[in-house]
């Protein structure tokens, strides 16, 4: 299958700005500034930015493509007398990766100050695990006062510090690419079909939501406001094909191609998340159509932005689709870029279909 090329220089751009939950007006800018000349977006009261094309108001059924914008990270909850800072997750920030991790804190006016993870030299290290509340921050300074005087407060949120990178024959690195990925293949898609005047069936809502990572907020507000029929979830997911995680739970792998999602769990049985199943039979049959490979995931221990959405207005259609990412919510995500592009692809050909 052809590839899409895709514009690597946005994606890095996405991937390194940073996005705590809360905290996404810098991706919101970013992404505003990517958008076709004949869009227009609005940002809602909490931050959620969600653009359309005018010209397709009206058309067929309203349908709204959602990513979110921010990115897992730490924030302050102490400054020692001595300098260092102790800190509380901000999502869910994987722990294995932290010790000895290059970070950036981000102040309130914006500032970045370099920080890191404080680590025992291994030749002391006689424990397996650290806890965080064992954990503390360096950022050079040797006094609370001196952390003061560089702006950092009680409250300043901290993100890996992590430069985007391409790795082997198709693959990439970095951080936030849950779900800046998400982000990114949204804008290709609306430039896509700007360059190559493509009129979707549908009045097309882009919606880039916040604070997901925190407690899947964003997505209810935008679909409450718009009140599309249908909402397509595209985010990151935990693909099973590393020598520690092969054989479990399903066969998803980068370089298959997207993930059509069948069911969901954050735990348990009873908050599971399936898709409409039209939809989800269209999303199969188009991607056949097409000649675009497609997967299909069923996985617990996960949720996304989706999750509230059927609840509102009358009932919302949704399907989830997935962009397998491995080393979820660490400095060093990876992701096939092929698969970027096939997700955009899919998108194209789906948004052409009746829905
Ligand atoms: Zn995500």
């Amino acid at each position: 299958m052809k590839e899409f090329e895709l514009d690597l220089s946005l994606l890095a751009l996405l991937s390194e700005t940073p996005g705590l939950p809360g905290r996404e007006g810098l991706v919101a800018d970013q992404i505003q500034q990517a958008l076709p000349p004949n869009w227009v977006a609005e940002t809602d009261q909490i931050g959620n930015l969600v653009c359309r094309c005018p010209d397709w108001a009206g058309y067929g059924p309203k349908v709204m493509l959602m990513a979110h914008m921010d990115e897992v990270g730490l924030i302050v909850r102490r400054v020692t007398q001595d300098g260092f800072l102790q800190v509380q997750r901000l999502g869910g920030m994987g722990l294995r990766s932290l010790p000895g991790a290059r970070l950036d804190l981000w102040t309130s006016d914006g500032r970045r100050v370099p920080a890191q993870v404080g680590t025992l030299p291994q030749h002391l290290d006689h424990s397996n695990f650290l806890a965080l509340e064992d954990m503390y921050i360096d950022i050079g300074t040797a006094s609370r006062q001196e952390a003061e005087a560089l702006g950092v407060q009680v409250g300043d949120g901290l993100t890996w510090a992590s430069s985007f990178e391409r790795i082997g024959s198709h693959q990439a690195r970095g951080k936030a690419f849950d779900d800046r990925l998400g982000c990114f293949v949204l804008l290709a898609l609306a430039r896509r079909l700007a360059e190559a005047q493509i009129t979707p069936t549908c009045d097309l809502h882009l919606a880039f939501v916040v604070q997901e990572e925190t407690r899947l907020t964003g997505g209810l507000p935008a679909v409450r406001q718009y009140a599309p029929e249908i909402v397509i979830g595209i985010d990151g997911t935990l693909p099973f094909d590393t020598p520690d995680l092969a054989g479990k739970q399903n066969d998803v792998h980068l370089g298959g191609g997207p993930a059509l999602k069948w069911l969901e769990a954050i735990r348990g049985k009873m908050a599971c998340t399936v898709p409409d199943l039209r939809l989800a039979q269209t999303v199969r049959s188009t991607a056949r159509q097409s000649g675009i490979p497609l997967q299909d995931e069923v996985i617990t221990g996960i949720g996304t932005a989706l999750n509230p959405v059927p609840y509102a207005n009358q009932g919302v259609r949704i399907v989830g689709l997935s962009l397998p990412v491995r080393y979820h919510h660490s400095p060093v995500e990876m992701a096939d870029l092929r698969d970027v592009s096939w997700m955009m692809m899919l998108l194209t050909d789906l948004l052409q279909q009746p829905l």
